[in-house]
């Protein structure tokens, strides 16, 4: 198929982006790499009257240390994320997780800021942003804004993002010392989408004692959810025999997961526990 037609425009400010944001609103979309809203514009999934085109905006390409966080621009690809010097020294859960993204090809193209603002829910930058407690910077003509990651994704396919907005850049903490970190997805095929993924960071303290878990799980409903909380807080703190199999045992025994056409709960409650399981120790490994 075809795509309806559209204006289009390729600023190479990001004034001038947010102006036709400003102007065009609900009526325009923002194209980065492509990568998910050239098939939507075909199928005709997406209707949009005016497509502003961001690639050429140099300021949205960049990655830095800022303080205490690091700081991506929207326009970074997958393949850049997961080679980035920065990123695998600083974050390389989410170095990590954008090589697992799809094929060569799509990971040439797509970019951080269309992955976050696709929000596809089995999507895995949206459950990386998730577990790393990632702020995103929100930009329109008039104001700026930070919120996060977990309240950026709303529903499937629908985030925090306003009319007039532009995501310009991700900010996450960085990676701590005796902090570990661990990432699995399960997939029929390699390059398709996850059924489940899971991914974790945590920091050790001294001993046996577990200062901090975050736990995040892809593909039990909407949105990614944030689930630690519902593991009892005297299991996760202390390192026992066994500490990632009753961890995850206990998770997806509590875990509300939504019904769907394609996987069967049961199915998708044994690949919790799995790749959770196998998540926890990859983390536990690497914050020795
Ligand atoms: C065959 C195939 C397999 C794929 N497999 C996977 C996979 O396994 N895992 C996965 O996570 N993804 C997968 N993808 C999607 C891919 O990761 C996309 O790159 C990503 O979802 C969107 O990034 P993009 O830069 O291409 O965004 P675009 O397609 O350009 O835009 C996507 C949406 O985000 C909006 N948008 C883009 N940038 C911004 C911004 N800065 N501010 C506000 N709104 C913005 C657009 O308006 C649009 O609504 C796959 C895609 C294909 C075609």
């Amino acid at each position: 198929m075809k795509p309806g037609r559209f204006s289009y425009e390729a600023p190479v400010s990001l004034e001038a982006a947010l102006n036709s944001l400003a102007t065009w609103r609900d009526d325009a979309k923002i194209i980065a790499g492509g990568q998910s809203l050239a098939p939507m514009l075909n199928m005709r999934l997406a209707r949009p009257e005016h497509l502003i085109d961001i690639n050429g905006i140099a300021g949205l390409a960049g990655v830095a240390v800022d303080g205490d966080r690091l700081s991506i621009g929207a326009l970074v690809r997958h393949h850049q994320l997961g080679r980035h010097e920065l990123v695998r020294r600083h974050c390389p859960l989410l170095g990590h997780a954008a090589e697992t993204i799809g094929h060569y090809a799509i990971r040439q193209r797509g970019t951080i800021g269309g992955s976050l603002a696709h929000a596809d829910p089995a999507a895995q930058l949206p459950l990386a942003a998730l577990a790393l407690d990632a702020e995103l910077e929100l930009w329109s003509a008039t104001a700026r804004r930070t919120v996060t990651a977990e309240a950026f994704f709303v529903s499937i396919f629908t985030t925090a993002i306003r009319p007039d907005e532009l995501l310009v850049a991700v900010h996450l903490p960085l990676r701590q010392p005796r902090e570990g970190w661990g990432f699995r997805l399960f997939n029929r095929r390699a390059g398709d989408f996850a059924i489940v993924s899971v991914a974790a960071t945590l920091a050790r303290g001294e001993g046996a004692v577990i200062e901090r878990l975050s736990l995040a799980i892809g593909g039990i409903g909407p949105v990614p959810l944030r689930v630690e909380h519902l593991v009892p807080a005297e299991l996760v703190s202390t390192l026992t025999v066994s500490w990632s199999e009753r961890v995850a045992a206990a998770l997806a025994a509590t875990m509300e997961i939504e019904q769907n056409e394609r996987t069967p709960v049961v199915f998708r409650r044994e690949l919790v526990e799995s790749l959770t399981r196998d998540v926890l120790d990859q983390a536990l490994e690497r914050a020795q």
